[in-house]
């Protein structure tokens, strides 16, 4: 607990519903901690009805900034005075910096998961990526992925609200970005099957794999999974999917959740504080290294 908060420290929120279950606050709290710098973090239960005000109050208070989470990524765009082009293309914000009454949107989930891919060693510059998913985690790994200069993007969802909703964001990243972007039906397995035949990186930002659907996968025939394929998922809990222990047995290299989680909190630091997250600090204080 600190106990020299004075005056002087500038407040970061949190603005979801629900929130209490997040981590964020305490790996916020405990990166401020370590750097020593004068930030804290608090979660506040905001939920759709209750967002205009509470950015009216983030104004009023002049917090530093605040992070958003469900169900306020998208509504929020439209009290924000600035949008990155992440956002202006995925139309979700996860992050709000306040520079002197000035609110720009951020989405730092997309810049999370390829700073994990980074820090794994794995360059993904005309590279090809297959995403499984089309909710909020698949759209923002599209764009960023698409903005850093991947190649080719295969996306796979069922035919949903999600399917609905990526085809224009696919659009607009086709049309402004030199990446192809293209979605299938996950039904369509032999599709999946050549998709994945000539991806670098495979990801699942689908909940299948976590509860209720743990011990489940989107991909059920190992042999789909090459040896030099990384297999990534966005989920963190459990540590271990079934998609990844399947790619393991492969013998592919397997990324989990954690990092991109703990990369795009880093970016949020980054943007509101200038200061580079102390990343092996946080994965031990927190546990992440079992
Ligand atoms: P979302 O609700 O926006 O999207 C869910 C996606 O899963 C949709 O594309 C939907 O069609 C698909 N889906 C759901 N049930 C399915 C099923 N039975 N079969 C096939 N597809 C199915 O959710 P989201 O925010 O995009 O989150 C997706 C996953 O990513 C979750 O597991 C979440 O915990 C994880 N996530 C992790 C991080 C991180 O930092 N590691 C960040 C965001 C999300």
């Amino acid at each position: 607990m600190r106990s020299n908060i004075d005056g002087h420290f500038l407040l970061i929120g949190l603005m979801a519903y629900p929130i209490r279950h997040s981590l964020s606050p305490q790996m916020q709290n405990t990166i401020y901690s370590k750097l020593n710098i004068p930030f804290i973090y608090l979660a506040f239960e905001v939920d759709q009805p209750k967002l205009a005000d509470a950015i009216k109050g983030l104004r009023a208070l002049g917090l530093r900034g605040s992070a958003i989470s469900m169900p306020n990524k998208q509504l929020v765009c439209q009290y924000l005075d600035k949008l990155t082009p992440a956002v202006e293309m995925s139309g979700a914000c996860n992050t709000i910096s306040n520079d002197n009454g000035v609110l720009t949107g951020y989405n730092t989930d997309g810049i999370g998961y390829m700073r994990m891919l980074a820090e794994a060693g794995i360059n993904m510059l005309d590279k090809k990526i297959t995403i499984l998913g089309a909710g909020g985690a698949a759209t923002a790994i599209a764009v960023q992925a698409a903005l850093d200069g991947v190649k080719e993007i295969a996306i796979f969802n069922q035919k949903d609200e999600c399917y609905k909703k990526i085809e224009s964001v696919i659009k607009k990243l086709n049309e402004q970005t030199k990446c192809k972007v293209h979605i299938t039906d996950l039904a369509d397995e032999n599709e999946l099957r050549r998709q994945i035949a000539d991806s670098d990186v495979l990801c699942n930002a689908t909940g299948v794999g976590m509860k209720p659907l743990e011990g489940q996968s989107l991909i059920t025939d190992p042999t789909i999974l090459r040896s030099d394929l990384v297999v990534t998922d966005c989920i963190y809990s459990p540590r271990k999917t079934k998609l990844l222990e399947m790619a393991e047995q492969q013998g592919c290299k397997t990324l989990n959740g954690i990092g991109m989680m703990l990369w795009q909190g880093a970016a949020q630091i980054k943007i509101w504080t200038g200061e580079d997250a102390p990343i092996d600090y946080v994965k031990e204080q927190m546990g992440f290294n079992d």
